[in-house]
């Protein structure tokens, strides 16, 4: 409310007018030879440099994109993708939808803040995207005369046409007839080192690499080491995914501790002696266990120890409860993989698999006991970072999905990004059928293969998503036992994921995916590269049908799978296949309509569909985004704490480095501990090189052993803080209390500690 009468709020309208305005500088663009094009980017960049403002060019500059794609890529942005490039450069939120072309439309705002000469980062949800669009975009950049980096996981790229030479060229163009365009770009990436890559103009990437490289950047002992620039702009594909689904676990670089792993082998076989609703309870909602009076005193006995809870134990009382969480709340090829003597996280949004990624608190070991492969010592973190609070460090950010209008309110709370929704670039035809609703599991997945078969002899391609690996292998195998032909897709072979997907329109195309697997890859009726005739046989027959096997906790993750379908004005439908014994409706409130499905003695494979049914789904997905939103906003309050403190202790820790760099380090000491002692002064400006060097090394060790400590202290007060009973108090606020006093201890001992040292050199 407040916003809409003071704020700056945008309108689409007041956006079209500018759009209108983009569009009459066309022929004068139009009229351009390459060569002037490009000597018109070197201006702009030189009027830039020289202080005028973005907002002053931003017209030129879209229509100047505009013209440099026509050239390249032989496509002209949409109106709709240059809309969507405004509110993105204003730094907002794009909701576009799938196929939509939000690749393109990023071009605009991303050359124009790239002018600056201060960096882009583009973000995109993992590597292959982030090649795919260095590559394809880079055409146009390069055109107009910017340098495009690329981060991948342990690989950094600029894109340079002239790489490869132009034989091999000849015969990757005929490959990419062959295959279309996927794979073959590899050859326009020239390997490069990090700080190059983001020395670009314009930098491709996943959040990770982004995230992690600023942590890493913080634990180096030279400024030369230091690969990143202060944060400029970034837009962020992929915009929820990246924002909200990722933000619930931490970005943490961790070294290894030795004792623990014993531990967690001994609990893993003492959870099996315990009985679940006897010995301790379990909430699947929250993911967290309670021990009862009989298990307490079963684990005091198998230990030998009088008193689980007396304080020397509360360490075993950690692994017991990560232990049983990993024993009933985490389920192998649901939530995690065994794969080569490891276990391998599972997105639970994408069913990707996350190789770099493991549980946090000890519960990675737990899994590991309890699947009895080798244990990684459980790990010390010496950096962390929140998604939120990293990217909460740039001026300015932007986002584009196609599923971001429900979310509207976090985007708001959490990053103060106003969420704008851009219509289509033609009307969208797609059909979304009612949900159908099924007794049993086995009811449901019998009315399915006779729905598949139906329209799999029209030769409708049909994409099915599931929500995890398991259930995506056990329909795959009901599909065979059919004599069903399909492909499946899901994070054990996510390596050829693209290609798979990208086949999914073709004639006849069955492929059973996990959810968003292949996010952010387009479905191009008839193949890609699609065959016309083709394409024209499957639009008949109704363009491709989504079948959702169950709805997902989140709605925007339906909302991501139906969006495959219907793509760019193309028909298209979708429909949710449901069963009372689905996780959501089993754990969130089924109970109504099982009651109903009970009182008609409604056979098991016979489906209701209701007005009521979408109401009982709806208000079960509503609760869970409500829970996950509170969890994640409480892991943020939290944060918010260890962030102020991170970024005092950062920036300490950078002027301790750019003192050293500029060789000034000892003004930078008597500066920092306000050394009046003229007799002092005079000794310090003394000390050789070499003990200026031990000095500096001295100093950056004291602060990052004592901020390691201040990690872990802080993990301990949060822990004992949420074991506590508070009363009236609030433990948030108690947490800050305490936390800022063990940070304040810090600070003093970080002085004491450098001045004995100080003294004792001098001395
Ligand atoms: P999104 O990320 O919105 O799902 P993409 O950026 O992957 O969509 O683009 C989808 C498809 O649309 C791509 O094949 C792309 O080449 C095509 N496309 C995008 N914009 C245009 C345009 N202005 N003209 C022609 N084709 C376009
Ligand atoms: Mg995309």
């Amino acid at each position: 409310m407040f916003r809409k009468f003071f704020g700056s709020h945008l309108s689409l309208k007041k956006l079209r007018k500018e759009v209108e305005i983009i569009n009459e500088l066309e022929p004068k663009f139009e009229k351009l030879s390459d060569k002037e094009i490009f000597e018109y980017s070197r201006l702009l960049k030189e009027k830039i440099l020289s202080g005028i403002s973005e907002d002053s060019i931003v017209k030129e500059s879209f229509a100047l994109v505009r013209e440099a794609a026509k050239r390249t890529l032989h496509q002209r942005h949409f109106d709709v993708q240059v809309l969507a490039g405004l509110v993105l450069y204003k730094g907002a939120i794009a909701e576009m939808k799938t196929g939509e072309g939000k690749t393109l439309a990023a071009t605009l705002p991303a050359y124009t803040k790239s002018l600056s000469g201060k960096g882009v980062h583009i973000v995109t949800v993992n590597d292959y995207l982030a090649k795919r669009d260095t590559v394809w975009m880079g055409q146009i950049f390069y055109f107009l005369g910017l340098s495009i980096g690329c981060l991948a996981s342990n690989q950094s790229f600029i894109y340079d046409p002239n790489f490869i030479e132009e034989k091999r060229r000849e015969e990757l163009d005929k490959k990419r007839d062959e295959l279309g365009n996927f794979k073959v770009f590899y050859p326009f990436l020239r390997p490069v080192s990090r700080k190059e890559a983001y020395q670009a103009d314009i930098t491709y990437g996943t959040n990770h690499e982004f995230g992690f490289d600023y942590l890493r950047d913080n634990l180096v002992s030279n400024k030369k080491d230091q690969v990143q620039r202060p944060p400029y702009y970034a837009i962020i594909d992929e915009v929820d995914s990246i924002l909200i689904d990722e933000a619930r676990t931490p970005l943490i670089i961790a070294y290894p501790d030795k004792e623990s792993s014993f531990y967690y082998k001994i609990f893993a076989s003492i959870v099996k002696n315990l009985e679940k609703e006897k010995d301790y309870l379990i909430d699947e909602k929250r993911k967290t266990v309670e021990l009862l009076d009989s298990g307490i005193e079963k684990v005091e006995s198998l230990l030998k120890i009088d008193s689980l809870f007396s304080p020397e134990h509360l360490s075993l009382v950690h692994y017991l409860q990560e232990s049983l969480i990993a024993k009933d709340l985490f389920l192998k090829d649901r939530d995690y993989l065994v794969k080569n003597n490891k276990v391998i996280l599972i997105d639970e949004f994408t069913g990707q698999l996350l190789p770099d990624r493991r549980y946090s608190g000890g519960l990675h070991q737990a899994i590991e006991a309890k699947e009895k492969v080798p244990i990684r010592e459980e790990n010390r973190t010496i950096a962390t970072i929140t998604l939120q609070n990293y990217f909460r460090m740039y001026p300015k950010i932007s986002g584009m999905t196609g599923t971001a209008v429900s979310s509207a309110e976090e985007f708001d709370k959490v990053y103060k990004l106003e969420v704008l929704e851009i219509p289509t670039n033609k009307p969208m035809i797609r059909k979304d059928l009612k949900d159908l609703i099924y007794k049993t599991e086995n009811g449901k997945y019998r009315a399915l293969v006779k729905e598949i078969i139906e329209r799999h002899k029209k030769g409708q391609p049909i994409l099915i998503g599931t929500s995890s690996v398991e259930k995506n292998e056990k329909f795959s195998k009901i599909l065979r036992e059919n004599n069903i032909p399909h492909q499946i897709l899901n994070a054990k072979n996510n390596e050829k994921e693209g290609e798979i997907i990208a086949q999914a329109g073709r004639k006849g195309a069955i492929t059973v995916a996990t959810n968003l697997a292949g996010r952010g890859v387009d479905i191009i009726l008839g193949g890609n590269p699609p065959d016309e005739k083709e394409a024209e046989e499957v639009k008949k027959v109704g363009g491709l049908h989504v079948i959702g096997l169950q709805r997902h906790e989140s709605r925007r993750v339906d909302d991501q799978l139906k969006g495959r379908a219907g793509r760019q004005g193309d028909p298209g439908s979708s429909q949710f296949f449901l069963s009372l014994e689905d996780d959501l409706l089993r754990i969130f409130g089924g109970d109504r309509i099982k009651s109903l499905m009970q009182f008609f003695k409604i056979p098991d494979d016979m489906p209701i569909e209701s007005g009521m049914v979408t109401k009982v789904v709806r208000e079960a997905q509503r609760k869970v985004e409500n829970m996950n939103f509170d969890i994640r906003y409480q892991l943020l309050e939290y944060d918010d704490v260890l962030n102020k403190q991170r970024t005092h202790l950062y920036k300490l820790r950078q002027d301790i480095l750019e003192a050293q760099d500029e060789n000034d380090f000892i003004s930078w000491l008597i500066n920092y501990f306000k050394i009046e002692d003229e007799q002092k002064i005079k000794k310090l400006k003394e000390v050789s090189s070499i003990e200026q060097q031990e000095l500096y090394s001295q100093v950056l060790r004291i602060i990052d052993t004592l901020w390691l400590d201040h990690l872990e202290k802080l993990d301990a007060l949060r822990e004992s803080i949420s074991l506590r009973a508070y009363g009236q108090r609030d433990p948030l606020v108690e947490y800050r209390y305490e936390s800022y006093g063990l940070f304040k201890n810090l600070l003093e001992e970080f002085s004491s500690l450098t001045n004995l040292f100080l003294d004792n050199l001098l001395s």
